[in-house]
């Protein structure tokens, strides 16, 4: 969206701060998803429902055909009712508490991402007292690491996630004893953010040598699931809107190398939802501290935290004016210093009441939002495609 589209008439009516998706440029991104994926016919894609959970947006994509990768109970119980088919729900997380287990059980899910040993035990036990097998991957770590921020690489052995590869044989021997265990195949997922295709390259790598591992030691592989983690481009939101699929699947293409008729699974999450969000917020104040000048906005780390847990880059824009551009720390209310959006930035001249939107918020933005210092939580208003604010 470029700063004409946004209906600014109507956001007058609206309490800010508040969540803007376009879902028209949803639908085209899922498209061009599906798409690239299926020059694949044996490539799946699951949404990763911790990146956005609004009912409108999972909806939306569970109609579009994908997936759902879920992380706990909760996220299972929204795929269920934004009508994702159980079968093709995966569950995955390090602490799966017994009635998320029952849960998934009880619906049927396509797959459970087993993190540990005890807990391929615990799902073991749950599954025979309700009488099923429960549909088992091994999430390996692949002691891999991701070049993004260390608060979200997941793949490397000091990492708390997934089965050590090492241990992979003993965990899989025990899998397939297992009476309520089904063992289907292995889990993956590096890391977020990731745009050096290198980090995937490495990854494939790591498959290849497990894949061929275990076929040398007479084990099943089953099918892949590489996770997710492809990155986008928040420095320039209008100029790459949809995020390098195309890439992305080729590097899988080129350098997996599994036995023919291998189902690869993926599990996109802010590339599929990242660049349709945007968070509108308004001007409270300018002021002039001794060194810089700061654009006081009302919306803060409670509605977007990524700027103050990961340092995160969004694009800030002034969409209500175009006088020459002034430099500005854009900061929210919140009391703490990290509640930052951006430091020095450039924005077209600030007053009281302008609209301020930070762009490619639509992943980890309204899943993460917090009631701290007991702000509301914030509104979701859509532009679709027939009717471009449907407010
Ligand atoms: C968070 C997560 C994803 C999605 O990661 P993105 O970087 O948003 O694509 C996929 N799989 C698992 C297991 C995750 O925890």
């Amino acid at each position: 969206m470029i700063k004409g589209d946004f209906p600014l008439q109507e956001f007058g009516s609206l309490r800010t701060p508040f969540y803007y998706y376009d879902l028209g440029l949803l639908r085209r991104t899922l498209q061009r998803a599906l798409a690239e994926a299926g020059k694949s016919p044996l490539y799946r894609l699951h949404y990763a429902v911790k990146a956005n959970f609004n009912p409108v947006i999972l909806r939306e994509i569970a109609s579009a055909g994908l997936g759902a990768d879920c992380v706990s109970g909760g996220e299972v119980r929204a795929a269920l009712d934004a009508g994702f088919k159980p079968g093709d729900i995966v569950f995955a997380g390090v602490g799966k508490s017994d009635w998320e287990i029952k849960l998934g059980l009880e619906a049927g899910i396509g797959r459970f991402n087993v993190e540990s040993p005890e807990e391929l035990r615990v799902i073991s036990e749950l599954a025979c007292e309700a009488g099923v097998k429960a549909p088992v991957s091994i999430r390996v770590n692949p002691d891999i690491g991701a070049h993004t921020h260390a608060n979200i690489t997941t793949g490397l052995s000091e990492n708390k996630f997934g089965v050590n590869y090492e241990l992979l044989d003993d965990v899989l021997r025990e899998a397939m004893a297992l009476p309520g265990i089904e063992y289907r195949g292995l889990h993956f997922h590096i890391g977020s953010q990731i745009t050096d295709m290198a980090d995937f390259k490495a990854l494939c790598n790591r498959i290849n040598y497990l894949a061929g591992h275990l076929d040398r030691a007479g084990l099943p592989l089953g099918d892949i699931n590489v996770g997710g983690g492809l990155g986008i481009e928040y420095e320039h939101p209008n100029h790459l809107p949809i995020a390098d699929f195309a890439t992305y699947f080729e590097v899988f293409r080129n350098h997996l190398q599994l036995p023919e008729g291998t189902v690869v699974h993926f599990e996109p999450g802010r590339s599929i939802v990242a660049p349709c969000g945007t968070l509108i917020c308004r001007v409270l104040y300018v002021k002039q501290g001794t060194t810089r000048q700061f654009a006081i906005i009302d919306g803060s780390m409670t509605e977007l935290i990524r700027p103050a847990l990961y340092h995160a880059y969004h694009r800030i824009e002034n969409l209500s004016s175009s006088e020459d551009e002034d430099i500005y720390d854009v900061v929210g209310p919140v009391c703490e210093s990290s509640d930052v959006f951006g430091k020095a930035v450039s924005l077209d001249r600030c007053h009281r009441g302008d609209f301020i939107a930070v762009r490619s918020a639509g992943a980890y933005g309204e899943s993460m939002a917090s009631r701290y210092n007991l702000h509301e939580l914030p509104e979701a208003y859509f532009a679709t495609p027939r009717c471009r604010a449907a407010l």
